[in-house]
């Protein structure tokens, strides 16, 4: 039976895809993904106020080193915005991550952030990407570069080593399991290069500090981080 509801909510969704994914009601010209009411109570972060000072630059002190970090919003379990996270990553719904993108960047293009040079998302190992059909990141990333004009390069950083899941890992093993993971196909792209990481979820970061790493070791580099949202504890 929950099998069948599951099923027909599915269907309904693709049937009738315009209503807003946090409370259900229906969508109106112009309104995308969420209603006006629900963008507006999207319990943001703000942290692109004070870009290197907030919860998601602290992660990074004294392990790498981040010029700008941020996030979009807080994801937190029991909330009426968990599914837009869960339907990219796991529902084969890759238009949340551009259009959350797009909101994201609209409130980034007054900030510090407006000045960076690339957009890079976190790179999905070709079996993923396979399987999926899509990488969240880039999709966040596109979103962004479409409101922000800045450029979005997926080729460069790439993802050497398949990788199980992080979510049963202490944090020590979350390292670990990444260092050596990423590499760059041709460090001139990035040579002198302000870049902003993309992540949908950032909870420890490691997945982030091994690619800011790997991207500082390119001269001139600087890195920056934008997450969808950030994990609350
Ligand atoms: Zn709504």
């Amino acid at each position: 039976m929950r099998a069948l509801i599951s099923y027909l909510r599915h269907f309904l969704e693709l049937v009738y895809p315009n209503q807003c994914h946090a409370c259900n009601g229906n969508l109106v010209q112009g309104e995308e993904l969420l209603c006006t009411s629900c963008l507006y109570e999207l319990p943001r972060t703000n942290f692109h106020k004070t870009p290197e000072i907030n919860a998601v630059a602290e992660l990074f002190y004294g392990i790498t080193t981040v010029k700008y970090a941020t996030a979009f919003y807080i994801f937190e379990k029991g909330s009426k915005f968990r599914h837009l996270i869960h339907n990219l990553k796991y529902k084969n719904a890759p238009q949340i991550g551009f259009v959350m993108g797009k909101y994201f960047g609209s409130e980034l293009q007054d900030s510090v952030f407006k000045d960076i040079d690339l957009i890079v998302p976190v790179p999905l190992h070709p079996k993923k990407l396979k399987t999926r059909g899509y990488n969240q990141s880039e999709r966040i990333g596109a979103g962004l570069s479409e409101s922000t004009t800045i450029p979005q390069d997926t080729q460069t950083l790439v993802r050497k080593i398949f990788t199980e899941t992080q979510t049963k890992k202490n944090l020590e093993e979350r390292r670990k399991n990444v260092e050596s993971v990423f590499d760059i196909s041709n460090p001139l792209r990035f040579r002198g290069k302000h870049i902003l990481l993309i992540d949908d979820v950032v909870t420890t970061g490691s997945t982030l500090v091994a690619c800011a790493d790997e991207i500082l070791k390119i001269e001139g580099t600087t890195v920056s981080i934008a997450c969808l949202a950030i994990a609350k504890h």
